[in-house]
């Protein structure tokens, strides 16, 4: 058996090495993450970009059976935030030099909502001066319309496959067209044949998901050469119906270990595309995304949704920061930052490296390979 030193000195992983990295015990875990700390300061350095997240409406007409939001749950008030809302977070990002902002919601497909977001992104673009980059993930929709967002001014679109093994999506959805794995994966490649930068994604710990699962899920996130990544552990909700498998869960505690484990691999697998530290690490630890950080994540996403709002985007349950206004959000996660020895890139888009040296003519591949 190889030793992790030699796994962790190759240029490429097989499914084998994978399975070796996320079993690994306590010493042979601080090994990888101090190779994936080396391979984010070498490949992406040590700033951290800013993506202000506007939860813009916990309409959904899916039923995803892990998610608080999903349409057969009736305990939270639907709201979708008006346009001036939107336009008071947008100005905050701007004003707080964020650069970027995120808008996320359940999804939702029909012609006013689609023509919604397509008049927000002009505004937004208009009223910043073109200086914010607009990230959606706002789930699967047409070609069309993922085009008439892009031709908004939408940059990056997130859309998670979730689990990359089709059994497993099964059990997770219903079985109908319009939660179909086929579909999902369609849609992620309609959105890099319209130019966005695309970002993608797993939950951790699952109920019926496997080690071989989330190996295979990094080996997706290569294959599918991704521009940025979301990942973080699954977390039960009480009114979802995965909550019957509550007692076959790993514990949090490991959820956790092996999220911080998936990002430190997947840092050193795709050295230069963006990572996001994600709220659900901190769910489960409060300084779980500073950890995350310090093993190869470079993005965080502040809360910018109104705090009237919050209760009812609970995708899952025990939120943190449910009462914190921006202001506050943004001073804490300052300090939370500089202590896991990063800096912030405010003012900067940051943009994934990976999407701008693909994009770069052919000639100069070599040099960015
Ligand atoms: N409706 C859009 C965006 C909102 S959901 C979409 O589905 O793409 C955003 C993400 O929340 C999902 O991709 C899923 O990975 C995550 N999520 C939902 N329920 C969760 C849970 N119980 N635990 C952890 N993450 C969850
Ligand atoms: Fe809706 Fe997204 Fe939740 Fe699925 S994960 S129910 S699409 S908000």
């Amino acid at each position: 058996m190889k030793s992790i030193e030699n796994i962790l000195d190759q240029s490429l992983f097989s499914k084998e090495d994978l399975i070796a990295l996320l079993n690994s015990g306590e010493e042979d875990r601080l090994k990888l993450f101090q190779k994936a700390k080396e391979v984010k300061a070498a490949f992406v350095g040590k700033k951290v970009y800013f993506r202000g997240l506007i939860e813009y409406s916990n309409y959904c007409k899916k039923n995803c059976y892990y998610c608080g939001i999903r349409a057969g749950n009736s305990r939270y008030a639907r709201y979708r935030m008006t346009d001036r809302e939107v336009m008071e977070a947008v100005d905050y990002a701007f004003l707080n030099n964020y650069a970027s902002i995120v808008i996320q919601s359940g999804e939702q497909a029909n012609k006013m909502f689609v023509n919604k977001i397509e008049s927000l992104l002009k505004k937004i673009h208009r009223q910043t001066f073109g200086k914010i980059h607009v990230t959606l993930s706002l789930g699967e929709q047409t070609e069309e319309t993922y085009r008439r967002w892009f031709e908004a001014g939408a940059h990056r679109y997130l859309l998670r496959i979730e689990v990359s093994n089709p059994d497993l999506y099964l059990k997770l959805h219903p079985n109908n067209l319009s939660h179909s794995f086929n579909r999902r994966l369609e849609a992620l490649k309609t959105l890099r044949k319209t130019g966005y930068q695309v970002g993608t994604g797993v939950m951790i710990g699952l109920p019926f998901q496997t080690i071989s699962d989330l190996a295979d899920d990094l080996l997706f996130f290569r294959e599918f050469d991704i521009d940025m990544a979301g990942m973080g552990p699954f977390i039960e909700h009480a009114d979802t119906p995965l909550y019957q498998y509550r007692e076959s869960l790993l514990p949090l505690k490991s959820r956790f270990d092996l999220s911080l484990k998936m990002v430190a691999i997947l840092r050193i697998m795709m050295k230069n595309i963006n990572i996001a530290a994600t709220t659900a690490m901190q769910t489960i630890d409060p300084q779980g995304r500073e950890k995350a950080l310090m093993v190869g994540a470079n993005v965080i996403m502040p809360n910018l949704t109104p705090v009237k709002y919050r209760q009812d985007y609970l995708l899952y349950e025990n939120k943190p920061c449910l009462d914190e206004e921006a202001e506050e959000c943004k001073s804490c996660l300052e300090a939370r930052i500089h202590m896991a020895g990063d800096t912030i890139g405010y003012g900067e888009w940051g943009d994934s490296k990976h999407y701008v040296d693909r994009s770069k003519p052919v000639a100069n591949d070599n040099a960015s390979a």
